[in-house]
């Protein structure tokens, strides 16, 4: 598959219909300008080429799914993102997420669970030229220590509660944008005000593939 004029035209058409919608319209340009840019297509599988810039998930493999372009859209506008700081995302699945943010120019690291999704991934930056600062195969749950605190932390995977592990590696005045709940989730944003305070916002229901522990080697 190659990214064409035609795909960059349906691209500018989902941009547009991004900034347009009712509920939770989409105005941070700089979101904006890098979905225009990310050829997401070449991130699913060629049977979806088609449909790739409609706003709806699709199936990556693992029983995984890449999110909606809207709900990518919409967290990395609550994320609030700066250029140069240091984010830790949880699930990396197909990549796009991760591909908006090093768009914005971040020093980003990254985790995923499934080794199938990760292996799959890693090769796919490296052919695309997105480079992470690093790329870990591990458990969400416990962000990762070696690199914190950072700025921002982005989970991409439905938690049943915010996990206090993630809340501890966060800097004061750092921000955690977040989907809490079971089946379906409120996306919530919570900034560390204080080492023991933090202040809460929440906005719509989203359907996210539940955030699981422990590192998942081989398919169900
Ligand atoms: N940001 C991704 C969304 C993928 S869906 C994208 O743009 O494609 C959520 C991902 O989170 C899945 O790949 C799932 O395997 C992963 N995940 C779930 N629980 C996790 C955990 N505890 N640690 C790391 N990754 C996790």
């Amino acid at each position: 598959m190659k990214d064409t004029a035609r795909h960059q035209g349906m691209r500018n058409l989902l941009v547009q219909q991004l900034q347009e919608r009712e509920h939770y319209p989409i105005s941070d340009e700089k979101v904006l300008q890098a979905i225009r840019t990310i050829p997401r297509h070449l991130f699913l599988d060629s049977i979806f080429e088609e449909k790739a810039y409609q706003d709806i998930a699709f199936p990556i493999g693992a029983g995984q799914t890449i999110s909606r372009p809207h709900t990518v859209a919409f967290q990395t506008e609550l994320l609030q993102v700066r250029e140069g700081q240091k984010i830790l995302e949880i699930g990396t699945g197909s990549g796009y997420q991760s591909a908006v943010l090093i768009t914005l120019n971040v020093e980003l690291y990254t985790i995923e669970r499934q080794q199938e999704l990760f292996k799959k991934t890693k090769i796919f930056f490296e052919k695309m030229g997105y480079i992470p600062k690093k790329m870990l195969l591990g458990d969400g749950y416990r962000g990762y220590l070696p690199q914190a605190p950072y700025d921002r932390i982005l989970v991409t995977a439905g938690a049943p509660e915010v996990p206090k592990e993630l809340l501890a590696q966060l800097k004061i005045g750092g921000r955690i944008v977040i989907p809490i709940g079971k089946g379906e989730q409120v996306m919530t944003v919570l900034v560390r005000l204080s080492p023991t305070e933090f202040s809460k916002e929440e906005y719509g229901t989203f359907g996210f593939v539940p955030m699981l522990e422990k590192i998942q080697t081989r398919i169900r």
